[in-house]
């Protein structure tokens, strides 16, 4: 269980993230963390913190490449159930690129499999998670030449488990 929320819009997102978290914090307090896009540039920011949100809120506070402006985010709290409660291992996770951001609530049953193939292919896993095989995933759909939707349905298609992403 976790809480996961996601934003599109017109207003800053990282403050809109938080109200949401703080009302979705009974769901995981193992860690939290966000990723939010900057509007200006094609970069991704990733905030992550173990423990309770007051713990990425302080991190925030003192985080000093916050984009000035940011319409489009996705936030997690999370409730381990594979991989130890650790900033490492906190969501959203990406891939090597940094430039594909996931958060997952619920398990991934195959991710075994699905990471011994994506290793065997080269890609590098950084956490214990079953999450991370998601932006692999993605980024090799997208390799392979298909748009992120494709990429994204093709990803869903190949996991296992009850979960939302
Ligand atoms: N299985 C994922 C993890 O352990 C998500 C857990 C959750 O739903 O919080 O990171």
């Amino acid at each position: 269980m976790c809480g996961i929320v996601g934003y599109v819009g017109q207003q800053n997102v990282s403050d809109i993230l938080l109200q949401g978290l703080r009302k979705l914090e009974y769901r995981g307090y193992d860690s939290a963390g966000i990723a939010l896009l900057d509007s200006t540039r094609p970069d991704l920011h990733r905030i992550r913190a173990e423990g309770k949100l007051c713990n990425l809120e302080l991190k925030l506070k003192t985080y000093t490449d916050l984009p000035p402006l940011s319409t489009l985010g996705i936030g997690h709290t999370r409730w381990a159930t594979h991989g130890r409660p650790s900033e490492g291992n906190a969501h959203p996770h990406t891939d090597e690129s940094q430039r594909i951001a996931v958060i997952q609530n619920g398990i991934i049953e195959n991710y075994r499999d699905l990471r011994q193939d994506l290793r065997s292919q080269g890609y590098r896993f950084v956490t214990e998670t079953d999450t991370e095989v998601i932006p692999h995933l993605v980024r090799h759909g997208l390799q392979q030449g298909l748009t992120l939707f494709e990429a994204a349905l093709k990803t869903i298609e190949q996991l296992r488990g009850a979960f939302a992403i």
